[in-house]
């Protein structure tokens, strides 16, 4: 007998983790909108406190719609088991929860999301967790910021703001040798694109704000457990190899073996700081991801079209583009995200900051904002808009020098985006 063969990605996309409604028969997910569920009787309901059954209790801690998003997650990334939360920072924030210690320290590529920079940089530092920053195109920082402190690796995969394929497999390797999990942020990517637990990744991260949900409709987060870190063997990861007080000596990473961590940011992180995500926005990520494979090809092939377009137009200075050819990092694309390098780019004008800010008020189908990952195309200047309080050098460091753009782009035709930027462009 042949094994059956593995549902593809696009299946995945539409069915994992979801059934019909055993009490209606619907077939699309139900939102179930309610704060908490009926125990059978006080038995019940001490074994799902005591984590000795599975089942729903309070929607802080899981609701069935947010579970089906957990499931279809956790099926695409090809891990053990997922949590939805909040936001992307909820996390993030949640995944350093349950690593790290106060005193303790991670390594993070200085290549990220604006944000993340910050909530690492001094959100983390009332908490006592260190940060220490390297770059993902000079892998020997990665290295050389390795400590007897060092608890975690924390990268994107395509990084922020664009531009940037990170090498996945000899970052995890630097970070087996040190003996710590290396967390990626697979929010450009998605898994359509790239599947870091493929390149050595143990805890992948997403802002399900972005691509997942793909519409720019709702805030939500998605940690994935890897499954394959050791906890116990590692023991330098208390929250899961000690007994847990609140869990009756329960330890964590033993009783809940490869969906572990996945558990612990559940019930140590998502129960005691808070960050729910709703079912109704679980509903709409859900919803989202049942296209994820359609939109991200089109999302990659607009965006080749438009960024071949911008480097032969003569007000721009350079395209940074992974699936361009000559670019840089075109040799990691091709390695990485075969598919395409996203959707989200920078690039220069050679009429600096005026014609920066000339563009995104010439610009009238592309939106001016601080998203990405929308249906709809999206423009922002950094140096006058997001990172305008920081010095002239600090734009320049963080890629966002005077006349640098940022552009997400859309599912609309391309030739409406290319001309849209075309009659900006000659304005400005
Ligand atoms: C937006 C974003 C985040 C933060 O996600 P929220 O859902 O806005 O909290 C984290 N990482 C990356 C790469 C992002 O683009």
């Amino acid at each position: 007998m042949t094994e059956p063969k593995a549902p593809g990605f696009s299946t995945l996309a539409i069915h994992a983790g979801a059934a019909p409604d055993p009490a209606t028969g619907a077939r699309a997910t139900p939102i179930y909108q309610t704060t908490s569920f009926v125990f059978d009787d006080v038995d019940h309901a001490a074994s799902l406190f005591g984590l000795q059954a599975f089942g729903n209790i309070y929607s802080r801690l899981g609701n069935p719609t947010c579970a089906v998003l957990e499931e279809r997650v956790a099926a695409l990334e090809g891990g053990t088991a997922a949590l939805g939360v909040a936001s992307g920072h909820a996390a993030e924030f949640l995944v350093m929860h349950t690593l790290l210690q106060p005193g303790d320290e991670f390594i993070a590529s200085k290549k990220l999301y604006g944000g993340s920079i910050n909530q690492f940089n001094h959100s983390y530092k009332n908490f006592d967790w260190r940060v220490k920053w390297a770059d993902p195109d000079d892998l020997s920082t990665f290295e050389a910021a390795v400590s007897e402190k060092t608890k975690a690796i924390f990268i994107e995969s395509i990084a922020n703001p664009g531009g940037v394929i990170v090498d996945i497999q000899a970052i995890a390797d630097i970070a087996h040798r040190a003996g710590v999990p290396l967390i990626v942020d697979n929010t450009m990517a998605t898994p359509y694109l790239i599947r870091p637990f493929e390149h050595g990744a143990d805890i992948v991260v997403h802002s399900a704000t972005k691509f997942l949900g793909g519409h720019g409709n709702s805030v939500a987060g998605v940690i994935v457990d890897g499954g394959r870190f050791d906890w116990i063997k590692s023991g330098r990861y208390p929250m899961l190899s000690k007994p847990r007080p609140e869990y009756n000596g329960m330890v964590l990473g033993e009783t809940f073996g490869n969906f572990g961590f996945a558990i612990a940011c559940r019930v140590l992180g998502l129960r005691d700081l808070g960050p729910a995500l709703s079912p109704f926005n679980a509903f709409m990520i859900l919803t989202g991801i049942e296209t994820l494979p359609l939109r991200m090809q089109r999302h990659c092939d607009n965006a080749l079209k438009v960024a071949q377009h911008l480097q032969r137009h003569p007000k721009v200075a350079w395209v940074s583009y992974p699936g361009l050819e000559g670019d840089k990092y075109n040799g990691l694309a091709k390695r990485y995200s075969p598919k395409g390098a996203g959707a989200v780019f920078t690039f220069g004008l050679k009429g600096g900051y005026d014609a920066g800010v000339a563009l995104v008020s010439n610009l009238k189908m592309f939106s001016h904002l601080a998203n990405i990952g929308d249906t709809r195309s999206l423009v922002i200047h950094p140096a006058s808009t997001t990172h305008r309080q920081l010095t002239a050098e600090q734009q320049t460091q963080a890629g966002a020098g005077p006349e640098v753009v940022r552009l997400s782009i859309g599912l609309e035709d391309v030739e409406d985006i290319i001309a849209d930027l075309d009659e900006a462009l000659a304005a400005s």
